[in-house]
Formats: C-alpha cells, sequence, structure tokens
C-alpha cells in the first residue's frame, strides 16, 4: 500500500492559473486508499457526533461514510437553488465576487454535536460561512475535518475557536 498522498493527483493551473488543483478521483478509485483515508477521519473525529456535514461537492464522498462510521446522521449543505425545501443561506467571499451556500432549516436541532467535513481546507471561506449556518440553526461545531489542509493559505485561522484537524498537510 502507497502512502495516501500518492493518491492525490496534482493538477497545475485547474480550474485558473495559479491554483494547484487537488485531485483526488485517483483515491476514489481505489479501495483501500478509501478505508485507510476514512479510518484516518474516524481516528480524528471526537465522540458523540449527532451530524456530519458534508459540503458540496467534494465533501459529500467522504461524508456520507464518515457520518455512518461515526453512528451520526448526514446533512448536505450546497450550493444555492439544489435543496427542495426551506433553506438558511449564508454568502461568502471569493477571491473574485461572492458565492453562497445552503442548508435545509430543519437539518440541526439545538445543542446537537456537529462534526463539518470537506475535501480541501484552502483559504477556509468555505468551511467558514458552513459553520456560520450551523450556529443559526443552534448547532455546536465540535470539529472541522478534512482530507487535506494547505496550511499556507491559513484557513485554519479563519476557524478560530473551531477544532481543525486534517489527514494530510501542504
Ligand atoms: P476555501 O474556501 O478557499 O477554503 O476552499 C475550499 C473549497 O474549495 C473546498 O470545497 C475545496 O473542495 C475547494 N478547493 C479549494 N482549493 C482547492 C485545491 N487547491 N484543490 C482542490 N479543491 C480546492
Amino acid at each position: 500500500m502507497h502512502d495516501l498522498v500518492d493518491f492525490i493527483r496534482i493538477i497545475p493551473d485547474f480550474p485558473k492559473k495559479g491554483i494547484i488543483f487537488k485531485d483526488i478521483t485517483p483515491l476514489l478509485a481505489n479501495p483501500e486508499a478509501m478505508r485507510k483515508c476514512l479510518d484516518a477521519l474516524v481516528d480524528l473525529a471526537p465522540e458523540r457526533i449527532d451530524k456530519v456535514i458534508g459540503v458540496e461537492s467534494r465533501g459529500f464522498f467522504f461524508g456520507t461514510l464518515l457520518a455512518q462510521r461515526l453512528n451520526a446522521g448526514f446533512i448536505p449543505v450546497r450550493k444555492p437553488g439544489k435543496l427542495p425545501y426551506a433553506t438558511l443561506i449564508e454568502p461568502y467571499e471569493l477571491e473574485y465576487g461572492w458565492d453562497a451556500l445552503e442548508i435545509h432549516e430543519d437539518a440541526i436541532s439545538k445543542g446537537e454535536r456537529i462534526l463539518v467535513h470537506d475535501d480541501v481546507l484552502a483559504t477556509g471561506g468555505t468551511a467558514q460561512a458552513v459553520c456560520k449556518l450551523i450556529e443559526r440553526l443552534g448547532g455546536e461545531i465540535v470539529q472541522c475535518n478534512f482530507i487535506m489542509q494547505l496550511d499556507f493559505l491559513k484557513g485554519a485561522e479563519k476557524l478560530k475557536g473551531y477544532p481543525v484537524k486534517s489527514v494530510m498537510h501542504y
């Protein structure tokens, strides 16, 4: 078995110039690597999680598996206009312009213990918007966890106050 990092394909200048994209599709394609990555995420997770929040779209792959392993529910956070029921929406700043994320308004009950999961923590803007949605619904964020953390972009600083854990660091 290779190191997990060997299953991350590096694509320079995707989706635009200057971004070094971390492609997890080789990891998804290998059952042994997927199991190893899932085991590592489970090992990082705190006890007694009520809900795992997966961020569209690459946070869905391991988010559902992680929820099952932690005996927790899975909640998708999605781009605007995708969720069918009543939602809360949270805008967030991108390098150029704005985007937003939505969650169903009944997805979380007050005081539930929440784990936020996504594939990559870069600048932290996405995860920060997700945390705001969860707090608006009264959830308690007990961890934000990622497959990869791009330390040089200092995303963890945007998530101050929340425990941040990642399987791999760049
Ligand atoms: P950010 O809000 O800057 O932390 O970006 C995190 C979101 O963008 C995550 O949902 C990632 O899937 C995606 N992302 C950001 N940078 C990268 C990268 N270099 N490679 C792959 N995905 C990335």
